[in-house]
């Protein structure tokens, strides 16, 4: 055996008892998957053998998964002239094309050539499309390797007038909210940037144009910054689906480097954090990452994103009955606020099959948002949508978790 195979054993073993000893330590949240994305471990164990493993070779030949940039640069590795990556970019995001051969302005050697060397174009495999009587629509989609994702439009305003898609950028995930189906469900991997706007230009395809993405579906996208950020910088492009970064929002449960890193991303995309309750006892009852992000370094990081951006923060607060919910909880809010360029979002409860919270009744909800307005605190309220297609908040993955888990 070469010194260098031993080397790769020896490496390959501390990494895999580091990883068990953390996933040891905390069962669901904070193993070494966190810190990588992927399956790590399978990821690794093949690197360290000299080979790519499936997943990443997939994601290496999707020309959906691959920015303006990207495909300037494959372009002219394969002797052409930059200006074709933009037909391909936009015949992939803004035309809809699903092979290589329907990218017309490339030339049929072009295109044969990009084919022999095993590019592709990802498609989004509809398994079942939910329609709910007040209008909202869920996409449960299959991915290349089967793993499931869903993706709900919200039709809102006069007829058809606002269209505002949440999406996933996880298959399950990785921070197990007690509230929330997908946190029950078994993490299976980060989506790729093209899978994340592949969500995007399906819908688009099959309803009509998107005005707003949303990313509070399936996932935490600061578990999976980088193909987040990439997402955003395609979905946004004008060559693509051209949704304004003022029609964007990213949604985290307060992962604080990602919202360090967001802060630096010069973004005019908005940023919403999962709040839930104004006290770290409550909070970790129902969210797994409170431990580690306890409210006042949550607050600080946020202050920190706000003094670089200068941009309103959205606190999203699910109404359960009897946690979140009483005079003193409203109080404590305004009181955490205080200072910060804020708006709040008050969420109706979605109970799902097994889960021990109730809603709020509305009179509850209503008097709590009384006392937040009556403090200044500029304050929605969410009520239920897609309810009986289980497409509301913190709903996605209850229809198929026995299923699948
Ligand atoms: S609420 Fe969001 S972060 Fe929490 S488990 Fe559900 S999907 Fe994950």
């Amino acid at each position: 055996m070469t010194n260098k195979a031993i080397a790769r054993i020896i490496v390959v073993s501390i990494i895999l008892i580091l990883h068990l000893q953390s996933k040891v330590q905390n069962e669901r949240a904070y193993t070494l998957d966190y810190a990588f994305g992927v399956d790590f471990v399978s990821i690794l164990l093949a690197l360290s053998f000299g080979k790519k493993p499936a997943i990443l070779r997939a994601m290496d030949m999707d020309l959906k998964n691959k920015t303006l940039k990207e495909l300037e640069e494959l372009v002219m590795g394969f002797g052409g002239k930059k200006y074709l990556a933009r037909y391909i970019f936009s015949f992939i995001h803004s035309q809809d094309a699903v092979e290589i051969e329907n990218i017309s302005p490339l030339s049929k050697d072009f295109r044969q050539k990009l084919i022999e060397a095993g590019y592709y174009i990802s498609t989004m495999g509809l398994v079942e499309k939910f329609v709910d009587p007040d209008g909202t629509v869920k996409f449960l989609f299959e991915l290349g390797d089967g793993v499931r994702i869903e993706t709900v439009l919200m039709v809102t305003g006069a007829p058809q007038s606002r269209k505002t898609l949440c999406i996933s950028c996880q298959g399950g995930c990785r921070m197990g909210c007690a509230f929330c189906a997908t946190g029950k469900l078994k993490y299976k991997r980060n989506l790729t940037a093209g899978e994340i706007v592949g969500q995007v230009n399906y819908v688009a395809a099959d309803c009509g144009a998107v005005n707003n993405v949303v990313y509070m579906g399936m996932g935490e996208p600061m578990d999976n910054y980088d193909e987040v950020m990439r997402s955003i910088e395609m979905i946004n492009h004008h060559a693509g689906k051209n949704i304004g970064q003022r029609h964007i929002t990213i949604s985290t449960c307060g992962v604080i480097e990602g919202i360090d890193r967001f802060g630096d991303e010069k973004l005019q995309v908005h940023l919403a954090i999962s709040l839930h309750s104004s006290r770290d006892q409550v909070r970790s009852k129902i969210m797994a990452v409170a431990g580690k992000y306890p409210l006042r370094e949550l607050l600080c990081s946020i202050k920190g994103y706000q003094k670089k951006t200068k941009r309103r923060v959205m606190f999203e607060y699910c109404m359960i009955k009897g946690l979140n919910d009483s005079d003193s909880d409203a109080k404590a809010l305004v009181t955490l606020l205080k200072g910060l360029n804020a708006n709040v979002n008050l969420i109706e409860y979605n109970p799902h099959d097994g889960c021990e919270f109730q809603p709020s009744s509305r009179n509850r909800i209503q008097s709590f948002l009384d006392i937040l307005m009556t403090n200044g605190v500029e304050t929605t309220v969410r009520y239920k949508r897609g309810q009986t297609i289980k497409a509301a908040c913190g709903q996605l993955g209850a229809t198929w978790i026995d299923k699948c888990d």
